[in-house]
């Protein structure tokens, strides 16, 4: 039934948010005398409001950052705290890839019957060494590293391919980024919820689709696809 079975990999493969939370932790700290709730919906707004220019990924997060601790200072913050904020996204950068339960054993069994794809968004350099620092790049025919994850993106990636959606499946964390736009071109899409997903990819559309499953954790999925061919 399927041509190709594609991956999402932060918060799908392996842990990302989770990351991203801790520095938030750190940062929240760092301008304590802010207040825990304003630093974080400035943060957090700064950030939307970036990813037009800088993208996802660590580096857009850095400068978002940068800018948050400008704007709570009114421009006061020194030398030393934006010093601060770049080691927190190093420390970022380098932190251990951790994959989610079941991942290795369920990737290395459909990779044995399906072409296995890895479809994520980010920066370059950082997807393509926590591709290769995971473990898991042998088992994947095709790696896309995309700025976002749309119709558009989606289409383009398929015709290049000369993949049917129909044939497609998508497996991820996001309602916003892995399932509605690949429903919406007739794909299949299965969500696998992460224990905390940025709010900004919890903003979708409803979706009410037999092309749509969700399943708890992605042990499960062997056995969906089972079903599904
Ligand atoms: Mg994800």
């Amino acid at each position: 039934m399927f041509d190709v079975i594609a991956f999402d990999a932060d918060d799908t493969l392996w842990h990302n948010e989770s990351i991203f939370t801790m520095t938030q932790n750190k940062f929240r700290e760092m301008l304590s005398s802010h207040g825990p709730e304003v630093v974080e919906q400035t943060l957090s707004s700064t950030q939307i409001k970036n990813l037009k220019h800088f993208g996802y990924g660590v580096k857009g997060f850095i400068l978002s950052m940068i800018e948050t601790s400008i704007e709570l200072t009114n421009g006061d913050v020194s030398g030393n705290e934006i010093q601060q904020i770049l080691d927190f996204g190093r420390e970022m950068l380098a932190a251990p890839i951790e994959l989610l339960p079941h991942v290795r054993e369920v990737v290395e069994e459909l990779s044995q019957n399906y072409h296995l794809w890895l479809i994520t968004k980010g920066d370059l350099i950082d997807q393509e060494t926590k591709i290769a620092r995971s473990g898991l790049a042998d088992y994947f025919s095709n790696v896309e590293i995309v700025s976002d994850k749309t119709i558009v993106t989606y289409t383009k990636i398929l015709t290049q391919h000369r993949i049917e959606p129909v044939r497609f499946i998508m497996i991820g964390n996001s309602m916003r980024s892995d399932i509605v736009p690949l429903v919406q071109i007739g794909a299949h899409a299965v969500h696998i919820p992460y224990s905390s997903t940025w709010e900004h990819e919890q903003d979708h559309p409803h979706v009410d689709s037999d092309h749509y499953s969700e399943l708890q954790h992605i042990g499960l999925l062997p056995n969906l696809i089972l079903e599904k061919g």
